[in-house]
C-alpha cells in the first residue's frame, strides 16, 4: 500500500458517512476520465486507486488533503475496511478503477462488503481498453454486412472460463473479439482462432498502453504472425488482441455503408432525400 499526496486545495468535506464512488479512470490518458469522475476527484476526501494505470488521474485532480492510498498490495477485505473506514470520515470516497469499473475490476465484490455495512455506493463508467484500442488504431469494430457483434473476453488463465466460453467456440461466431489479459497467452488465442476456423491471414491487432501519451504501441498482424511480431515489439503486459473481420477497413475500397446515413433511408431525424427503390434493409 502506497499513499500519494496532492498540490490541489481541498473543499470543505464534512457531511459523514459519505458515499463510495466507483470511478472509471479510463484507459490511462488522465484526459479520458469522464467530467463526473473528474468533478468527483476534486472533490474527494480520500481515493484508493488501482496501481499505476490510475495514479496519474487520482494526483492530478485530488485536493490537498485528500488521502489517496494504492490498493496494488492489498487484500480485498483490506480494501474494503479501508473504504468503509473513509466514508465514516468523508463525505466523498473514490475507489477509482482502470477503464470501466464493471469489466475485469471485481466491482461486485467491493460493492457487496459495503452493502452490507449500509455504506451508500455509486458506480461512474469509464472509457474501457477495448474502445481506446480501437481507437488508437482507427478501427471500428462494427461494420455493416461485416460484424455487427463485438465479444469481449480473455482466454483461461487462473480464473476459469465458464463452460460455453472458450475462445474457441466464441471465434466460432466470426465476429469481432477484444481480448483482454491475454497478452503472455497470445499463443493460445491463435491457437483457438485457427481451431475455430479463421485463417492465417486474418488480420490481428494488438495494443500496448492504449492512450498513453508516449507510451502507446500499436502492432499489426495476422493470425500466423502476431506472435512473433509482439515478441520483437516487447509486449509482455497491459495490452489489448482485437481479432475481427472489420480490421483495415480504412484502406478498403468496397464498404458496405451505414443505412443510418444512407441519403435513401428515412429513420427518426431525417426524411430520404432520394427514393428507397435503393433500400435493401430496414434498419440501419
Ligand atoms: N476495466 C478495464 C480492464 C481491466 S483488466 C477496462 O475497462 O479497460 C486489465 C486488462 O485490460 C489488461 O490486461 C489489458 O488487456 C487491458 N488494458 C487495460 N488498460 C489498457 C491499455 N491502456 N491499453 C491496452 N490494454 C489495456
Amino acid at each position: 500500500m502506497q499513499t500519494l499526496t496532492s498540490h490541489r486545495q481541498a473543499d470543505p468535506d464534512t457531511s459523514a458517512p459519505g458515499k463510495v464512488w466507483f470511478v472509471g479512470a479510463g484507459p490511462g490518458d488522465p484526459e479520458l476520465i469522464t467530467v463526473k469522475g473528474r468533478a468527483l476527484i476534486e472533490r474527494a476526501g480520500a481515493i484508493l486507486f488501482a496501481g499505476s494505470l490510475v495514479s496519474e488521474a487520482a494526483t492530478r485532480w485530488a485536493p490537498a488533503g485528500c488521502v489517496i492510498v494504492d490498493s496494488k498490495d492489498m487484500t480485498l477485505e483490506q480494501m474494503t475496511a479501508w473504504l468503509i473506514e473513509q466514508a465514516g470520515r468523508c463525505a466523498t470516497v473514490v475507489r477509482l478503477q482502470t477503464g470501466d469499473p464493471g469489466l475485469y475490476g471485481a466491482l461486485i465484490e467491493l460493492v457487496q462488503p459495503l452493502d452490507a455495512a449500509g455504506i451508500a455506493i455509486e458506480v461512474v463508467p469509464g472509457v474501457s481498453s477495448a474502445m481506446a484500442s480501437a481507437a488508437a488504431a482507427v478501427e471500428s469494430l462494427t461494420l455493416p454486412e461485416v460484424t455487427q457483434t463485438v465479444i469481449f473476453t480473455r482466454v483461461e488463465g487462473r480464473t476459469p472460463m465458464p463452460a460455453g466460453e472458450s475462445l474457441e467456440a466464441l471465434a466460432g461466431h466470426h465476429s469481432t473479439l477484444c481480448i483482454f489479459l491475454s497478452i503472455t497467452l497470445l499463443g493460445r488465442v491463435t491457437a483457438a482462432l485457427t481451431a475455430a476456423g479463421w485463417s492465417q491471414d486474418a488480420p490481428i491487432v494488438v495494443v500496448h498502453k492504449a492512450s498513453w501519451p508516449g507510451e502507446e504501441k500499436i502492432v499489426r498482424g495476422t493470425v500466423a504472425t502476431i506472435q512473433a511480431l509482439c515478441r520483437e515489439a516487447k509486449i509482455v503486459s497491459q495490452a489489448m488482441i482485437i481479432a475481427s473481420p472489420t480490421l483495415g477497413a480504412r484502406q478498403w475500397t468496397t464498404l458496405a455503408k451505414s443505412k443510418l446515413y444512407d441519403a435513401s433511408f428515412t429513420h427518426r431525424f431525417r426524411r430520404a432525400s432520394v427514393p428507397a427503390s435503393t433500400l435493401t434493409s430496414g434498419t440501419p
